[in-house]
């Protein structure tokens, strides 16, 4: 045997015995006798790199040291998922589904949600090209040097496999891989990790790869995206996957009916306990791609799929103490700092209140013991208060009258929930917050500049505003705590770099109160640029699309306030993005306003997602069913029948999609 064949034979063989261990958990040789092979073969490898092969078994160890993770923007963007908690629930997302796809049987199929943290694994010709976290869903890190070192993830396809494809799953820690991690670390002296989704979803940030590899990650896949799959079902994702090598979990099942589901879920409810791994919940995904499509997105989430949350965990614990915490935008928080308790895998020390209203409902006091619940979210909650527990000395919580920062008399608006801090131009908390938004990852996005710095900056007098930021100077920052040569220039060069950042996510920046991410794109559209936006009255904003009264009000009186515009005009000559650029213009008009598509079907020369797209950039808005309101249907190819016999009954004009570009070409 030639040495090209032999390390070929050898990478071949490590592949398959992989593949046994860690996807079919049915090894056929020793730990030993792989190690043996694979040592083998790493030794053939160093003395002969001409055949080297990015897929080889034996980078699967790690070693590159990554610092910092690339962005990388999803080439389709990674959704949330909406979340249902009962039967009832579950029935009328049933219902809302049957509306839009009319008379049609509907199939189910029924996962486990894997609590871990999400990926995005891009194939081409079969190998592992890129593995990218959700980030915020339209982007995220490239962590691909940590994911090929775990071992579930095959680095070549097997079988028929497409030419390219998104494959997305759950990176996890199984529990025993997770006990074993902390027996290990607690030996070392070191402290022990609280679960094993945090820890999953760390380990992908590590900056050594070899430390990766040394943890029992696994890749759990559930979705596949891409174009031309010839995939009609979930199902069949599922099994396509699974042929190609990848670690699909077999217990997901075709429902029928919502009665079936509920089976699903309740024996899971049970029998999660016995999982190798934890599990929130069960995910529903309507089965057939076809009625995927047709069903779409929300802002946020599949119309397709829904998340059934299995029911918290509670404990009881004391309140030791409520504390009061002022936001960006003055608004006070009340927090109950608890006895630390266990729950659900992490110690708890505190959770929110809310508001007044929510103490008041509560009755809740110092002193009181309380249930505590943790549900999906980060933070948890407080149920009720154990009112048998009560002191006879209990006293009822009396809400603070003056905000813990600045000593300010605090207000509540007419049907607000929230008491404020109405000092907004000289609370300390309320300044470096608002600095910290407008630097953060979504907004200004400044690399060399994190928000305890903004604090810092704010002590020493170096900055009273966001619009500082852009005449600090390196020999300014250097002489900070912490701060050195290098990243006081970071930090200067990361301020320089923003001013790029396009007109919408500067609109966000700024932030003004109700005018978050979508409401910034929206009004960015509509205005184009600053100083048609500072001259629009509430009348104006309110008569565009989707801008509400509270919104309109709140803008007015950003604007009103002569600080505001002052710092504005200071941006602006600091050469930030008041405008919408060249190319958002050139792509937009006005020809469909008034007009209401709805789009249904397979077009030819464009994606779904693309059509609407064109729509909206043209002043037109899209509907996800049709009603007497609807101007047009475009209509694919294997268009859903219903629609097309409401359009007609409803007498709405259905048009092709050549018809609707030569409409737009008018
Ligand atoms: P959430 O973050 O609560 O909105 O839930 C959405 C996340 O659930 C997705 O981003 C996935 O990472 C995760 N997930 C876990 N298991 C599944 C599954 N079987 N199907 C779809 N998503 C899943
Ligand atoms: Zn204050």
């Amino acid at each position: 045997m030639n040495i090209e064949t032999k390390i070929i034979t050898l990478r071949d063989e490590l592949r398959q015995h992989n593949y046994n261990y860690y996807v079919l958990d049915k090894p056929t040789i020793s730990d030993y006798e792989f190690d043996i092979k694979l040592k083998e073969l790493q030794k053939l490898e160093e003395e002969h790199p001409e055949f080297h092969d990015p897929t080889s078994p034996t980078l699967r160890v790690g070693g590159t040291v990554t610092k910092n993770f690339e962005t990388v923007k999803h080439e389709h963007r990674m959704y949330s998922l909406d979340n249902s908690y009962s039967k009832e629930d579950l029935e009328d997302w049933e219902k809302r589904i049957q509306r839009i796809l009319g008379d049609v049987d509907v199939e189910f199929t029924c996962e486990l949600k894997y609590d871990g943290a999400s990926i995005s694994l891009t194939y081409e010709d079969g190998k592992l090209v890129r593995a990218v976290t959700r980030g915020d869903g339209f982007q995220g890190d490239n962590v691909t040097t940590n994911i090929k070192t775990i071992k579930s993830v095959p680095l070549q396809l097997k079988g028929n496999y497409p030419p390219k494809f998104d494959i997305r799953g759950e990176i996890i820690l199984t529990l025993e891989g997770f006990a074993q991690m902390n027996k290990d670390r607690v030996e070392a002296g070191e402290e022990a990790y609280m679960n094993p989704r945090n820890t999953a979803s760390g380990s992908l940030k590590l900056q050594d790869s070899a430390l990766v590899a040394q943890r029992p990650l696994e890749c759990l896949l559930y979705s596949i995206v891409g174009n031309n799959l010839e995939i009609t079902s979930q199902f069949e994702v599922l099994e396509k996957a699974r042929a190609w090598g990848f670690k699909v979990p077999t217990v997901a099942k075709l429902c029928k009916t919502t009665e079936e589901v509920m089976q699903f879920v309740e024996y899971w409810d049970e029998k999660r306990h016995d999982l190798p791994y934890e599990t929130d919940g069960v995910v529903i995904k309507v089965n057939n791609l076809r009625h995927q499509e047709e069903l779409g997105y929300t802002a946020k989430a599949p119309r397709w799929a829904m998340a059934y949350k299995f029911k918290a965990e509670q404990v009881l614990t004391v309140l030791n103490e409520i504390t009061y915490q002022v936001g960006r935008t003055g608004a006070i928080t009340p927090v109950a700092n608890l006895e630390p308790v266990l729950l659900a895998g992490t110690t708890v020390k505190r959770a929110s209140l809310h508001n007044a209203d929510q103490i008041e409902k509560l009755d809740i006091r110092e002193g009181d013991t309380v249930f505590v619940e943790k549900g999906g979210e980060i933070i948890p909650k407080i149920i009720a208060v154990d009112f048998t527990k009560r002191q006879a000395s209990s006293m009822p919580t009396r809400y603070i009258q003056n905000c813990p920062e600045c000593e300010t008399p605090l207000v509540r608006k007419e049907g607000e929930a929230q008491h404020f801090c109405p000092n907004d131009t000289g609370c300390p908390t309320q300044i470096t917050g608002r600095i910290q938004h407008f630097i953060s990852r979504k907004a200004m996005d400044i690399e060399g500049l994190g928000g305890e710095t903004v604090e810092l900056l704010f002590k020493e007098g170096l900055i009273a505003n966001y619009a500082d930021l852009y005449v600090l100077t390196k020999e300014q920052v250097m002489p900070l705590e912490r701060m050195a040569e290098k990243s006081a220039e970071n930090l200067v060069n990361g301020v320089a770099a923003s001013k790029a950042i396009p007109f919408e996510r500067v609109l966000f920046a700024l932030g003004i109160r109700y005018v978050g991410e979508t409401v910034a794109k929206k009004l960015a559209k509509a205005y184009k640029n600053i100083d048609a936006l500072i001259a629009a009255s509430e009348e104006e904003l309110v008569a565009v699309d989707e801008i509400g009264g509270r919104i309109a009000e709140s803008v007015v009186q950003f604007f009103g306030n002569s600080d505001n515009v002052e710092i504005v005009s200071r941006l602006k000559s600091y050469g930030l993005q008041f405008s919408l650029s060249e190319e958002q213009l050139e792509n937009q008009s006005e020809k469909l306003k008034g007009q209401t598509f709805v789009v249904s079907g397979v077009f030819e020369s464009i994606g779904r997602t693309e059509l609407k797209k064109l729509i909206e950039d043209n002043g037109g808005k899209v509907a996800s069913s049709i009603s007497s309101k609807t101007s047009f249907l475009v209509a694919g190819a294997n268009m859903g029948p219903s629609k097309k016999t409401k359009a007609e009954t409803l007498g709405v004009p259905i048009i092709s999609e050549q018809e609707f570009m030569s409409k737009l070409a008018e």
